[in-house]
This record gives C-alpha cells, sequence and structure tokens, in this order.
C-alpha cells in the first residue's frame, strides 16, 4: 500500500467513527496531508499505530451542568473536557462557553492544540474542553453558578500534572476566577497550578491576557520580516473584537500598522484613520458591548451590518474571531484588494478552500497552531512561575513570550523547507508540531 492510500484508510476509518463532526474531520484532514509528506520520507511514524493513535482522543468527558438562573428556573447544560495527547505533558487547553459547542468543536480544538503545544517548545499535552452554555444576556451571579456547577464535576479530572484548562471564547478572567473558587474549595487546596490565565493578585502572570493577540503579532511581524516587509505603515484588518483581536490590535498599532477595522458577531466597523484602543477597550471589556457602540461614539468610524469587513483593502489579514469565518469566496477578495499576508489569531479561522486560495493566489499565510501559539505558551509560563512560587516582570515575561514566537516561526520556515515546501507555513506548522509528539509517543511505547 503506498503513502496516500494508507492515509486515505486512517482517514475513512476516522470519519465512520466520528460521524457528524464536520470540524474535526476538517482539522485531521489537513494535518494528514502533511504528513503524506512526511510518511514518505520517514515511513517510520506510521509504525506501532502512531497515526491511528494520535487521531484518538487518549479520554473524553461528557457531563450533565445544571444550574439555577436569577428567576429560579434550572438549565441543564452539556459539559465536555477532551484529553487528547498527554505525550509532551500534562494536557493544556482551554475551555470554551458557547452555544455552538459540541464534541466535535472540542475535538477539532483538541486536536489543533496538541500541535499548536508542541510548536511552543514547552512541556505541555494537548486538550480542551467547554460547554454550550451561552454567557451572553447573564448576570454575574449567573456565570458564578454556571462556573461552580462546572467545575463539580470538572474538578476530579484535572490537576497541576494531569490537565491544566484556561480560558478561550467566552472564558476570560472572571470566570476562571469562579473555576479556580470552586475547584479550591472542592480540593482542600490552593493549587494554581491547575487552571491558567488567573489574576495578578493570585498566581496568574503578567502579559497571559495580552499574550494571544502580541503573540499573533510578533509571529506576522517575523514572517513579513522574512518577505522584506514589516508592519510600520501597513493597513490591517482583524476580524473579532474579544480578547485576541483586541491585543492583536494594540500591539499591530504599537508597531506603527494602522488597523482599518475590526467586527464582532452583529457586524463590522471600518476604521480607516486606525482605532482608539483605550475606547475599544472600556466598550468591550468594562461595558461589554457590542461593536456599533464604537461607531457610535468615535468619529470617522462606520459600522455595516452588512457584507463582510474581508471586503476591505489592506496588506495584512488576522481573522481573531473564531473557526470557519473566511471562505474561499472572501480569501479571493482579500487577493484582490492587495493583502499580502495573513495569520490566524482565532483557532481554524479560514477554510481549507480559503487556505487553498492563500496558496493559488501567493498569500503568505501563517496558522493558527503557530500564529495563535502566543497564548498558551505564556500560560506554559505562568505554569513555571507558579511551580517555582514566582512571578515575573511585564518585561521579562513578554521578552519571552517574543523570542517563542520567533523561534517559532524559524522552526516552521525550516521545516517547510526541508520538506521541499518553502514558504508553505501549513506544511512547516503540521510537520514541525507533528515530529516532536510523534518522536515522544514511539519513545513512550504503546499507550
Ligand atoms: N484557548 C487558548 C488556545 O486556543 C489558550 C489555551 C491555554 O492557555 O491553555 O490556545
Amino acid at each position: 500500500m503506498n503513502v496516500d492510500e494508507q492515509v486515505s484508510n486512517y482517514y475513512n476509518l476516522l470519519l465512520k467513527r466520528n460521524a457528524g463532526e464536520p470540524e474535526f474531520h476538517q482539522a485531521v484532514s489537513e494535518v494528514l496531508d502533511s504528513l503524506k509528506i512526511v510518511l514518505a520520507k520517514d515511513p517510520h511514524y506510521a509504525d506501532y499505530g502512531l497515526i491511528q493513535r494520535l487521531c484518538e482522543p487518549e479520554r473524553q468527558l461528557i457531563f450533565r451542568v445544571p444550574w439555577v438562573d436569577d428567576k429560579g428556573q434550572v438549565h441543564v447544560n452539556r459539559g465536555f473536557r477532551v484529553q487528547f495527547n498527554s505525550a509532551l505533558g500534562p494536557y493544556k487547553g482551554g475551555l470554551r462557553f458557547h452555544p455552538s459547542v459540541n464534541l466535535g468543536i472540542i475535538k477539532f480544538l483538541g486536536f489543533e492544540q496538541i500541535f499548536k503545544n508542541s510548536l511552543t517548545g514547552l512541556p505541555i499535552g494537548g486538550g480542551k474542553g467547554g460547554s454550550d452554555f451561552d454567557p451572553k444576556g447573564r448576570t454575574d451571579g449567573e456565570i458564578m453558578r454556571f462556573c461552580q456547577s462546572f467545575m463539580t464535576e470538572l474538578h476530579r479530572h484535572i490537576g497541576e500534572y494531569r490537565d491544566v484548562p484556561a480560558g478561550d471564547i467566552g472564558v476570560g478572567a472572571r470566570e476562571i476566577g469562579y473555576l479556580f473558587g470552586q475547584y479550591r474549595r472542592l480540593a482542600n487546596q490552593h493549587e494554581s497550578g491547575v487552571l491558567t490565565g488567573k489574576g495578578l493578585t493570585w498566581g496568574g502572570s503578567l502579559v497571559r491576557t495580552e499574550a494571544t493577540g502580541y503573540g499573533c503579532v510578533y509571529l506576522t511581524n517575523e514572517m513579513m520580516k522574512a518577505h522584506g516587509e514589516d508592519l510600520e505603515g501597513q493597513r490591517v484588518i482583524v476580524s473579532g473584537s474579544g480578547n485576541v483581536a483586541v491585543y492583536a490590535m494594540q500591539k499591530a498599532q504599537e508597531l506603527g500598522a494602522i488597523v482599518i477595522g475590526f467586527s464582532d458577531s452583529s457586524g463590522w466597523v471600518s476604521t480607516p484613520k486606525g482605532v482608539n484602543m483605550e475606547k475599544l477597550r472600556e466598550i468591550k471589556e468594562q461595558r461589554r458591548e457590542r461593536v456599533a457602540v464604537y461607531a457610535d461614539e468615535v468619529e470617522g468610524a462606520t459600522f455595516h451590518s452588512e457584507g463582510t469587513i474581508w471586503s476591505l483593502a489592506a496588506d495584512v489579514a488576522l481573522p481573531c474571531a473564531t473557526q470557519n469565518e473566511l471562505n474561499a469566496e472572501q480569501a479571493a477578495m482579500l487577493a484582490d484588494n492587495g493583502v499580502r499576508f495573513v495569520a490566524e489569531g482565532a483557532n481554524m479561522p479560514s477554510t481549507a478552500d480559503a487556505i487553498e486560495i492563500f496558496r493559488e493566489r501567493g498569500i503568505h499565510f501563517a496558522p493558527g497552531k503557530a500564529a495563535n501559539a502566543g497564548g498558551v505558551a505564556t500560560s506554559a509560563l505562568e505554569m513555571q512561575q507558579n511551580a517555582s512560587r514566582d512571578s515575573w516582570t511585564f518585561e521579562y515575561t513578554d521578552a519571552r513570550l517574543q523570542q517563542i514566537m520567533s523561534k517559532i516561526f524559524k522552526n516552521i520556515d525550516k521545516t517547510a523547507r526541508e520538506y521541499g515546501h518553502e514558504g508553505d507555513y501549513v506544511i512547516g506548522a503540521n510537520i514541525a508540531g507533528f515530529k516532536k509528539v510523534a518522536d515522544a509517543m514511539l519513545a513512550q511505547g504503546v499507550i
């Protein structure tokens, strides 16, 4: 059997066993495509059922999360934690609270996390969790009771050396606080390293809040430099306006770029003169309002409920909202409008067809596994600080983040070249991320 047939067989079996999980199929299919290239050169990576084991989570937990709203009504949500791979370290990955969450979404995120975490060079395995709970419009008390109920089940499955959750969409500092409080109560110990993204007075790390957005921009700038450019004076589109997007915008503007648009699920805002970060942060972080409010309050900004942010003419695009938010048609629009660099701040925001268009049209593209690894990398730095009961300065932690992002770019660039696909950072990231995990799994036997 040749490599193509072998990999197709694995994939067909995976489709059958994991029916109705299109996002998981999409994430696996992209990685398997890159692995064909590895297997043709190093066939031993298919030994000992390595590929089948890599695609099957070590453990998948699904649990009931009952909670009572402010009116006394009972709600029942579904909680998930997929502990995908712990060959390199404890399972590590965020929790997502969003109505779109189901097992397939958590599996795609957990699968991506394995390779992303491997690329950071730090000792962390891959996992992901969350719930179909919708935090939108819920009061503080409701959020707290939901988090407490969620943790009442999750606590028995996590731990500093076992599995270390963090935030993702719908889970920020407030939720991590309530989750940590309930864990501390149930475990009867202050185990800082069990969660990351904690508050600064109780074991959190400086830079963790900014890290995913900053890291994405650091990596973008590295990629641009490799092609003789940098962010100075460039027009940048950032989709989203959550934690990743806000700090990507902030760092891009600090490095001299002009952020000409951002969005949320209600629409997008065009900001031809750049973004007033103080105002945006006040609206999003303190007032928790939608982006239309920014356009109402800032001169020169316009809100659009129709059309797409990807129709703006720009140099750089950073999709920082959610999965599959950028399709082939929109990728072509970006190319037509002059975009030369795309880096993913979100997880899998570009569809497979969009990535194909980036390749065809010569757009330099950094996939999320590499471009958004700064968040989880800084979580690993938070774990280091917790283990040594220390806390580092902002400058030191930010310098570590910059080094990590620069090393990731060099690694994916070199790997793509080594395997004969110079400049294809999807292939570079998948192969470099894979090899480290695969070597550890081979060394540790059939587990
Ligand atoms: N949710 C983030 C991610 O997608 C961060 C995970 C973490 O810090 O563990 O990588």
